[in-house]
């Protein structure tokens, strides 16, 4: 039977005699057919940091071609070199990251911080401004109150859940606006339209290149719940460390976003070198997405069990949940937070306080 030679690898001669019986135990036979790429169902995990470049024009093809994309079209195969610059399982994560967001294209980094790291320092430079949501991540704000003042890159926390004063705030400098809905912790809920209303509104005036840029975390809510892109978003990142990854065993985030930024993103992410690994990449495609949904859906029904049980108790002094009618912000949430079959789907996090003398409830209410 003649064996059909399908990748450009594969047709490779290697003179096997060439090299000791040592080589041969370090490397093992160097090409090989066995390695399918194209007809595993699950994907290999690679774990090569160095790929074969086989010449010196294919290795100077792979560095022009590299966070280059004019170059690389979408059909073409790219040509790897090394794991900090790109790899197949990063890339075929992006590619399914890039499409349940509904973005266009899609950058991973080792962690959730990574990507936020990743997205700011392509949006920012020293002597621009970042207005965001007064409630942030714990990391997120101690990026912005701690190392960004060193570069200085000024950020001005307000309440975007009243949009009232945004304009007012937005300086010549201002850059990005930045935000959770819903918020870590509190699960606020910020109206992702009407802060696309009044970016529109500014960037009218501005030249293009100038813009200001909206970017969400949408980690709480997960793409399963809302896909702010759809909503006017610029940009979505997500730390892959939770609802998507959901199994708790890999760090992992993501920038989603405008393919115009790709190439400027893989740059930043190859020398400030917050890489994905591959095997979180791999167990990220292989647990996490596949099961988001059932994941999701479940734990959006737990929730409001939970929730409804937590909002009548004597002892609660408030409950913040989307989903519950009560919540100040349940009738935003309803209209953003949507499934793909455009069913509400408030989540699966409940905020809440204790009665007592040293209840929040005063500090959040
Ligand atoms: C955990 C978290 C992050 C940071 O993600 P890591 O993967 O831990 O770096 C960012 N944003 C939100 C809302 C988070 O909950």
């Amino acid at each position: 039977m003649e064996i059909k030679e399908t990748t450009e690898q594969s047709t490779i001669p290697t003179d096997d005699s060439k090299y000791s019986m040592q080589t041969h135990m370090i490397y093992g036979k160097n090409v090989s057919r066995k390695w399918d790429y194209s007809h595993h169902v699950v994907a290999p995990i690679s774990s090569s940091v160095i790929f074969r470049l086989d010449s010196v024009e294919r290795g100077a093809e792979g560095f022009r071609e590299f966070a280059n994309s004019k170059m690389l079209g979408e059909e073409s195969i790219p040509i790897y070199i090394y794991d900090r610059l790109g790899e197949p399982n990063k890339d075929m994560l992006e590619e399914n990251l890039a499409y349940i967001e509904r973005g266009e294209m899609a950058v991973t980094f080792a962690t959730g911080m990574g990507a936020i790291s990743g997205i700011l320092g392509v949006l920012t430079k020293s002597g621009d401004e970042i207005i965001t949501h007064k409630t942030l991540y714990g990391c997120t704000f101690s990026l912005l109150n701690n190392w960004y003042p060193r570069y200085n890159i000024k950020f001005t926390p307000l309440d975007l859940t009243e949009t009232a004063s945004l304009k007012d705030i937005i300086t010549d400098r201002t850059k990005v606006i930045y935000f959770e809905s819903p918020s870590n912790p509190n699960l606020d809920i910020i109206d992702i339209e009407e802060i696309r209303r009044i970016c529109e509104e500014v960037n009218s005036k501005r030249i293009a290149g100038n813009f200001i840029h909206i970017v969400v975390d949408n980690t709480f809510a997960t793409p399963y719940c809302q896909r702010p892109i759809e909503l006017g978003a610029d940009f979505t990142i997500h730390s892959l460390t939770k609802g998507i990854g959901g199994f708790g065993t890999d760090m992992g985030g993501v920038v989603i976003g405008p393919s115009k930024y790709q190439d400027l993103i893989l740059l930043y992410r190859k020398d400030f070198g917050a890489v994905l690994s591959t095997k979180a990449a791999w167990t990220v495609s292989t647990y996490g997405l596949p099961t988001l949904h059932l994941r999701i859906s479940q734990q959006i029904k737990n929730a409001i069990v939970a929730a409804e049980f937590l909002n009548t108790h004597p002892k609660i002094a408030f409950v913040n949940y989307p989903g519950l009618p009560e919540y100040k912000f349940h009738e935003l949430a309803k209209k953003q937070m949507r499934d793909y079959n455009n069913n509400f789907a408030p989540g699966s996090l409940i905020y809440f306080g204790l009665k007592g003398k040293d209840s929040i409830e005063r500090k959040e209410n």
